[in-house]
């Protein structure tokens, strides 16, 4: 057979619409269109294969094998090769079929005559609806074209499949339980906060009415004018104050160079030149990268495939004339977003005063959209597992984003809790407010620094909001993260620049890049390694490769001239390490101070102390340094040996126990005896109770996420440190695996407020 040139499968299209638009039963078209795939790709088979509920798969029409064995033939997804096609959502051809280890043999179906197989899935949002299959008797190599061709194909029949008039909608669609039940579904945390309110579907689906087209110029014509319009839309975003900088600009320009790209527009220039419509293609290419999304681990290029779907959504609206595009003006005021990921250009779309909420079926935290919502304010829960399947719109929704969790049609009970959470939440930030401007001294008047964790610039503001000290730990690999190419000198310059202008005097403590481990930057590959977190991550790699590290200290040095640069090392476990982490300073010094430029006015360099070893070492350290911080989250799951992003192990631990603690006033002695300021900046620090047991064990610093600026400095002004140190000190020996219960019942007996 010839290869399927774009006007064989022309043809075959215009002849399926013909089939499909025609009359009889939903069952007699399709075995119309199985026998016309027949023929056209001169096979001797052609079957389809519809998902049942229970992800089976029942054979539903076919020519050549034997007619009885339809809705009698039936698979589970990954059982024999058609099961294969739909389990990994990829197509699959073999000249041998049945000598494949997956082949597995329906003696009811007469397939043993049929050598080769040819299969694919059948997809529809991105779910396998079904499996369309073509067989020969001969051992047939099929071509990549007749692939082509048979997923497009496989896309016009999607639209027959998911119709409802072959198997019910809701058989499609795999629903938990009684879909309308109060519901709580579990995610992750990809912005703090509680919201309430009633669900919006992002996007409802877009149905493609015309599939077929005549005239391909005129389609690719339309594709073109429909990427226009998106560039005009982008342009004005970027003209608005909002939009002057910040991380979430970056991630639009990065976006905007989306609809340049050439081997995606060649894809859907293919699929139209193949006899689709210019949304039909862009709905066809859309889906295959859905599909196989699901294989993708790569966080980089799930990333980036999030950033094409939602451009594919912004073209099949304009495409379809933008009638079903987000329903701007019925926007309810207390809208929770519902949607299975979106990009960074979507929220845009909506009014942000009138979203409570967002709620992704994806979502990883640095993941584009999360970076927009932060700047908008919005709290979000991601990887809420098949949160569009239960989720009706106009559903009342309570997204709480401190906790990653969601409650779909919550009860009245729940309702009022959050409500009234949210009330308190409201009155407790009034009440942070009024204590922004008072110092952090406990009862007895020891003055502990309350410094903020920061990492995008659009954190900034908060810094004096929040009325924190300074940024005890900017980290710097965040915004890496957020463009497409490492940044060059001038531009971290300008950067860090707007960072120290942004912070007006108040210090700012600037990270050197901690990559690697669960932070992977766009452009570099990452090695696979068994076990990252104990891997070629963060200073290791920067020693590696210290022209980053170089630049990124020169980049540093020009921005503070005039200033001060505080800087500091992570995950040091040596003091080597440190040493030969300050040469690469000095000589970055030395550099400029050859070229004549002017330096920052004072350069106080730390550590950060992450890697237990390091503690071992801190009378050759400290000499060092100009000061120490203790980066607990890293710290815990070292000294424990438990992985900080495994949820299973999470709780095993607790950084309220004797070694945690017995390990911590340790190291605060000695910074304290050597005069080298000692800060934590982990989560833990932001932790009243936590923050409570550190400030015991001699910490005067702590550097803490905005958000917890208030409840911690409240924590601070009714303590009383002297009688907690005592009272830890007999604590420290006990053989209790966590001191949170009599820690907690101190505060109780004291007067502080946790
Ligand atoms: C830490 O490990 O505690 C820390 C502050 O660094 P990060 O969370 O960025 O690894
Ligand atoms: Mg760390």
């Amino acid at each position: 057979m010839q290869a399927a040139a774009p006007s064989v499968s022309r043809r075959l299209l215009a002849r399926l619409r013909d089939v499909m638009a025609g009359g009889g039963t939903a069952e007699e078209r399709l075995d119309k269109v199985v026998t016309l795939i027949a023929a056209d790709m001169v096979a001797e088979v052609c079957s389809c294969y519809v998902m049942r509920a229970g992800e089976v798969l029942e054979l539903f029409a076919t020519e050549g094998l034997k007619k009885t064995a339809v809705h009698k033939t039936r698979l589970r997804v990954g059982e024999g090769l058609v099961g294969d096609v739909a389990a990994h959502a990829r197509p699959l051809a073999l000249a041998d079929a049945q000598s494949h280890p997956m082949f597995a043999y329906r003696p009811e179906t007469g397939e043993e005559i049929f050598h080769s197989l040819m299969g694919v899935p059948i997809i529809r949002g991105g779910r396998v609806i079904g499996v369309l299959v073509v067989q020969n008797r001969t051992m047939r190599h099929y071509t990549d074209e007749e692939i082509e061709t048979l997923e497009t194909v496989a896309m016009v029949l999607a639209e027959l499949v998911a119709s409802g008039e072959l198997v019910n909608r809701e058989e499609l669609v795999p629903v938990d339980g009684n879909a309308l039940l109060p519901l709580r579904i579990e995610g992750i945390k990809l912005n703090a906060g509680v919201g309430i309110g009633v669900a919006v579907l992002h996007q409802p689906r877009i149905t493609i009415r015309r599939l077929v087209a005549e005239d391909p110029e005129a389609e690719l014509a339309r594709l073109r004018a429909a990427l226009a319009s998106i560039k005009n839309a982008l342009d004005e975003l970027f003209s608005r104050p909002e939009m002057r900088d910040g991380e979430h600009r970056d991630v639009l320009e990065t976006y905007r160079m989306f609809t340049e790209d050439k081997g995606w527009l060649g894809k859907i220039g293919e699929a139209i030149r193949s006899g689709l419509t210019a949304e039909a293609a862009v709905q066809k290419v859309h889906d295959d990268m859905r599909a196989r999304m699901s294989q993708i681990t790569d966080p980089y290029l799930r990333e980036r495939l999030h950033d094409f779907e939602d451009l594919a959504n912004r073209l099949l609206q304009h495409l379809s004339g933008g009638e079903e595009g987000a329903p701007r003006g019925e926007l309810p005021h207390d809208a929770i977003l519902i949607a299975r990921t979106m990009g960074p250009m979507d929220l845009f779309d909506y009014d942000p005063k009138r979203l409570r909420g967002l709620v992704l079926e994806e979502g990883s935290p640095t993941m584009h959209v999360a970076i927009v919502a932060r700047a908008l304010d919005i709290p979000v829960v991601g990887r809420a597992k098949d949160v569009l399947d239960k989720v009706e719109s106009h559903d009342p929704v309570i997204v709480d984003g401190d906790n990653g969790q969601v409650f779909v049609r919550p009860s009245d009970d729940i309702r009022d809790i959050f409500s009234e959470a949210l009330t308190q939440r409201e009155q407790r930030a009034a009440h942070y407010a009024r204590l922004r401007d008072l110092p952090a001294v406990t009862r007895d008047d020891v003055s502990v620094k309350l410094m903020m964790n920061a990492g995008l610039l659009l954190d900034m503001s908060h810094l004096h909001d929040s009325g924190a000290d300074g940024i005890g730990l900017y980290r710097t690999e965040l915004p890496f993260m957020a463009r497409s190419a490492l940044p060059d000198v001038a531009a971290q310059t300008l950067l860090y620049r707007k960072i120290l202008d942004q912070a007006a005097g108040k210090p700012v403590v600037f990270r050197a890049l901690d990559v690697g481990g669960d932070k992977i930057l766009p452009y570099w590959n990452p090695y696979e390694e068994d076990n990252p977190a104990l891997g070629w991550r963060s200073i290791r790699i920067t020693l590696d490769r210290p022209a980053v590290l170089r630049h990124q200290l020169r980049a540093l040095l020009r921005s503070a001239v005039g200033r001060e640069l505080r800087l500091m090392f992570p995950m040091i476990a040596e003091v080597a390490e440190l040493v030969q982490a300050r040469r690469i300073l000095d000589l970055e010094i030395e550099r400029e101070r050859a070229a004549g430029r002017p330096l920052p006015d004072s350069i106080q360099v730390g550590t950060m102390l992450e890697v237990p070893a390091l503690a071992f070492q801190m009378d050759a350290l400290l000499p060092l340094v100009d000061f120490v911080s203790i980066g607990s989250n890293d710290m815990t799951q070292f000294l424990y040996a438990v992985d900080r992003g495994n949820p299973r192990i999470a709780e095993r631990y607790d950084p309220l126990a004797p070694a945690m603690l017995t390990f911590i006033r340790y190291v605060a002695a000695k910074c304290e005896a050597a005069r080298v300021p000692l800060s934590v900046c982990g989560e833990m620090a932001g932790r009243p109770l936590e923050a409570m047991a550190l400030i015991a064990c001699g910490v005067r610093i702590l550097s803490v996420a905005s958000p917890s600026i208030g409840p911690v400095k409240t924590m601070i002004r009714t303590l009383a440190v002297a009688q907690l140190k005592d009272y830890l000190d007999g604590l420290l020996k006990s053989p209790d695996r966590s001191l949170r219960d009599k820690l907690k019942s101190f505060a109780i007996d004291h007067g502080v407020t946790l």
